[in-house]
């Protein structure tokens, strides 16, 4: 039973490698309106709603990351959007942004609804979002997406940008099915002001596709932009472990996250948060705590802040993927349920 005098709050989240953990990422929901090939499988079993963590337990849990020196938040999922209530705890959570604790709240979506939120989101003190769209062709959009339709998230883009949203695409490189047009999806987010991440394909989960055949190591796709489009390394960091180069033709911003031909570890300042409440300080490794029993099994934080401390003390030095064992996954847990 923790004393709350000595409870964890207001101690900053250093663990044992001497990182300061000042981000967090939670996912909202596993559910989602899109299979993408690479995440989910066709048929996808869901947890039931009484796991996933209310809009209540949300904020608490937030809110106590926020004690603990965490700058920024990202909501994601599954489809963060998905979830109707997911604007309330935006609105909620700006409050931290309004008292200066918080410098940054965003989300990371597929982009298929945000014709309907972007307004929202940009009132709830959101200023910066990540869209997730690997094609530009509508046909194969559908294919990887095995559902989408590519004309709500173009218009989604639209909505985001007129509701004065910064916007940052992320696409995963897939051999074999967009390879071909990296390029023309660089040229496309630089002609809109959009900065470009792509990011190689993770092992995360059962999906039904075999990945080893759709992984494409960004040093290759690296080279061959770089025939056509001069890329100027960037000192620029963001608060992910993206590594930016400056395309001079374009003016844009560039981002190359390569977990399985790099290690990105060294500098990781990020935990996860399950949207049943399970905290991931490492993408790569199966431990988890579990934050929902702490916030259920009292109404004050000390419990919360204790798994909080633990987890933080024992965060692996990095993941241990490896580019030549893609094929099965290396992590049971998809990446909608642990969020990307
Ligand atoms: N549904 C939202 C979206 O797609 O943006 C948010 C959740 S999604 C899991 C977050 C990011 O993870 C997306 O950019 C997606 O492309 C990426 N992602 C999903 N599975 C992945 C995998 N196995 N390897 C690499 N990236 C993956
Ligand atoms: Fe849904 Fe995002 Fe996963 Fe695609 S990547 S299936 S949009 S959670």
């Amino acid at each position: 039973m923790t004393c709350p005098a000595f409870s964890g709050r207001g101690r900053p989240l250093v663990d044992g490698y001497g990182r300061h953990v000042n981000y967090l990422r939670v996912s909202v929901t596993d559910r989602c309106d899109l299979r993408c090939t690479y995440c989910m499988s066709e048929q996808m079993t869901f947890l039931p709603r009484r796991d996933l963590l209310t809009l209540e337990e949300l904020d608490r849990l937030c809110s106590a990351f926020v004690a603990r020196g965490v700058r920024r938040i990202r909501l994601t999922g599954g489809e963060p959007l998905v979830r109707r209530d997911v604007t309330a705890l935006l609105g909620s959570l700006s409050r931290h942004l309004d008292a200066g604790t918080l410098d940054e709240l965003t989300l990371t979506t597929n982009g298929t609804m945000l014709a309907q939120r972007a307004q929202d989101l940009a009132a709830c003190g959101v200023r910066r979002i990540n869209v997730s769209l690997d094609t530009l062709d509508p046909d194969r959009y559908r294919t990887i997406t095995r559902r989408g339709d590519l004309a709500e998230v173009l218009n989604g883009l639209d909505a985001a940008q007129s509701a004065g949203l910064s916007v940052k695409l992320n696409v995963v490189a897939l051999r074999d099915v967009n390879e071909d047009e990296l390029g023309d999806l660089v040229r496309f987010a630089h002609g809109r002001g959009m900065d470009l991440t792509l990011i190689e394909v993770m092992p995360l989960g059962e999906t039904g596709h075999d990945r080893a055949a759709r992984f494409l190591p960004l040093d290759v796709v690296r080279h061959r932009l770089s025939r056509t489009l001069t890329l100027e390394p960037l000192a620029y960091r963001s608060a992910g472990p993206a590594r930016y180069v400056r395309v001079a033709e374009t003016g844009g911003r560039l981002g190359f996250i390569t977990p399985l031909t790099h290690t990105f570890c060294e500098g990781c300042n990020r935990v996860r948060v399950t949207c049943a409440g399970q905290l991931y300080t490492c993408l790569g490794h199966e431990a988890g705590r579990d934050l929902r029993a702490a916030l259920r099994g009292s109404e004050g934080d000390g419990l919360l802040h204790d798994a909080i401390d633990d987890a933080i003390a024992h965060k692996p030095s990095g993941h241990d993927f490896v580019a030549d064992r893609i094929s099965g996954p290396a992590i049971a847990r998809h990446m909608s349920v642990t969020g990307g």
